[in-house]
């Protein structure tokens, strides 16, 4: 695991977010909507740090299905939680702004509820990879293209927990690989 942003670097940058954000919204009340599950930790730190009246609400996406650490085709999930954002300011919460497909898609729909505004932050966003004609409004850290994990972004839903950002490497690629095997093995094994 090769650290790429570490905990005090993901502090700063997540401080210096939260300002901009309190700056342009200057009082006014704010709906966040933290797109599951990889926003997770970074939805929790950040909104502590906006001091501003505030609500949150979730929506699911998935984009990348097992193995595969390139886009696979995107699943929106806004039935689920339902978000309550007509009328309101809303601010969607991502952890890293990739290809750019989650947001270009998830916006319009959003949309559709009727809020008075949508603005987009991420946590992380890819340089060189962008293929749609939007940018997120808030970004704390670009990043090279490479596939990172931990401060709530997974492999293979493992690393989550890591508190810094790392790039994952061969050999921890072959830990979840073959983590995700002995899982899959055990539960072959009980259904007989
Ligand atoms: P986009 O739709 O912008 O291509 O991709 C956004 C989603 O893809 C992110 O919310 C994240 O779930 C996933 N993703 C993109 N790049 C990475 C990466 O380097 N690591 C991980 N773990 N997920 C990524
Ligand atoms: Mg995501």
């Amino acid at each position: 695991m090769k650290t790429l942003i570490t905990e005090e670097q993901l502090r700063q940058g997540i401080d210096r977010m939260a300002q901009e954000i309190r700056r342009h919204y200057d009082g006014r009340p704010l709906t966040i909507v933290g797109v599951l599950i990889g926003s997770l930790v970074f939805l929790a730190d950040l909104m502590r740090r906006i001091d501003l009246p505030l609500r949150l609400e979730l929506v699911q996406a998935r984009s990348y299905r097992g193995a595969d650490t390139r886009p696979g085709p995107l699943a929106l999930n806004l039935d689920l939680l339902s978000p309550d954002v007509r009328g309101r300011d809303v601010l969607l919460v991502d952890d890293i702004f990739d290809t750019g497909n989650t947001l270009w898609e998830l916006i319009p729909q959003l949309n559709e509820l009727g809020p008075a505004s949508i603005r987009s932050a991420v946590l992380l966003h890819k340089e060189n990879r962008c293929e749609v004609p939007i940018k997120p409004d808030y970004v704390a850290f670009n990043i090279p293209d490479e596939f990172v994990v931990g401060y709530g972004l997974d492999y293979r839903d493992m690393y989550r927990n890591l508190p810094f950002v790392a790039v994952l490497e061969a050999s921890d690629r072959e830990a979840a690989d073959a983590e995700t095997d002995i899982e899959n093995m055990a539960s072959k094994a009980e259904q007989g």
